[in-house]
């Protein structure tokens, strides 16, 4: 199991998620984002909309998730 926090996943806090899979981490952050979306949650606002400009170009977005699944690949296992 890895853990990884909401900033790292383009979020805005310090929250950690602790998922055996990057799309299982991915999940778990998104499910967070909407959370905080319905509180309307300031900073996650921003960052959400800081993501949503990026997927725009399907490209920038694609490098945005291989990257981060990288950074997940790499993590030492808790
Ligand atoms: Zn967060």
């Amino acid at each position: 199991m890895k853990s990884m926090t909401c900033k790292q996943l383009g979020g805005a806090c310090d929250l950690e998620f602790r998922a055996n899979t990057f799309d299982e981490m991915a999940a778990l952050s998104q499910k967070h984002g909407m959370e905080m979306h319905q509180k309307q949650d300031a900073a996650h606002l921003e960052a959400m909309q800081a993501m949503g400009e990026l997927m725009k170009t399907p490209d920038a977005m694609k490098n945005w998730q291989d990257s981060k699944r990288k950074e997940f690949d790499e993590l030492p296992e808790i």
